[in-house]
């Protein structure tokens, strides 16, 4: 079912490193993140197009008309994908639906905070999220600015289902007695990270947290009980803030890793987000 690594494309960045970084720790899923796991993998393949959605931010088209800027063609650079958002009159019901947003909520909690802590925002970086995409490779960076995780968040946060959301959709999916009834509730909960895995052979999240001097990467494939986390220690790699999620895709979803293809489903799911998302655009 799933594609095994080809080659040498999906090796760590560890094994880069030098012998004085600290080797990458592995820790266990909990018991219910591994059936969540593979409810999503299993029952929800029909479904794909979910994943972003679920990683950034939704609302129903219907609610919101949203008019996005055109793409400029033949352009290298980063797109402003933001569309301006029409009609507001609905938001209380739409903000209290949309549950599930990760870029987007880091952004939020970061901008929330820094009313009270503003040396938060001291480093000048922009609010915002950037999309990149690796047609050749099959690989998809979704990147935010905002408030990041520091290593024990990550485990918290990516090992545990502490969060309600994910805790009432999984509880929602055992009472359900039609298996039909799986993309509705995915619309009314989400399922919010794990859904990477839908395309995902493997997920990396780099995080930096203001409350952290270091940046560090979570690790987890597909099929997997368990998941690293290790130092970045990759300068390269290294960001002033916030998150740069990294998708490893299958091999039969590698064709998400198009430009054309991220910038439609952005705007199909027409995305309520108080932040710009840009998308990478090669030269035409
Ligand atoms: P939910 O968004 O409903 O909380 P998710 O599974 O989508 O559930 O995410 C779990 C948690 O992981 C979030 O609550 C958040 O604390 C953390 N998280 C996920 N993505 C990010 C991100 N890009 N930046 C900061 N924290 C994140
Ligand atoms: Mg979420």
């Amino acid at each position: 079912k799933n594609e095994p690594f080809v080659g040498r494309r999906y090796e760590s960045t560890a094994a880069a490193s030098d012998a004085s970084t600290p080797p990458a720790e592995k820790y266990e899923y909990q018991a219910e993140v591994s059936r969540l796991m593979d409810l999503i993998v299993n029952s929800l393949y029909s479904n794909k197009d979910v994943f972003l959605r679920e990683l950034i931010r939704h609302v129903f088209q219907s609610i919101f008309k949203c008019s996005s800027d055109a793409i400029l063609a033949n352009k290298c650079g980063w797109i402003f994908l933001l569309y301006n958002i029409k009609n507001t009159e609905s938001s209380a019901e739409c903000l209290s639906w949309t549950g599930i947003c990760n870029a987007s909520d880091a952004l939020d909690k970061l901008r929330f905070l820094s009313v009270t802590d503003p040396q938060l925002l001291k480093d000048g970086v922009d609010l915002d999220i950037r999309i990149q995409t690796d047609k050749d490779n099959g690989i998809i960076t979704l990147t935010d600015t905002g408030i990041g995780m520091t290593r024990q968040e990550l485990v918290d946060c990516l090992g545990t289902i502490a969060q309600s959301g994910t805790a009432k959709f999984l509880k929602a999916l055992k009472d359900s007695k039609d298996a039909g009834a799986d993309s509705n509730l995915i619309g009314q909960f989400g399922v919010g990270f794990y859904s990477a895995f839908l395309v995902s052979e493997r997920v990396e999240v780099s995080t930096k947290s203001p409350k952290s001097d270091k940046q560090y990467v979570w690790e987890g494939e597909a099929n997997s009980s368990s998941y690293t986390i290790r130092e970045e220690t990759d300068p390269a790699k290294l960001i002033p803030r916030g998150t740069r999620l990294t998708l490893y895709l299958k091999h039969d979803d590698k064709g998400f890793a198009h430009p054309e293809r991220i910038q439609k489903l952005v705007k199909n799911y027409s995305l309520f987000v108080s932040f710009p998302i840009y998308t990478w655009q090669e030269k035409g």
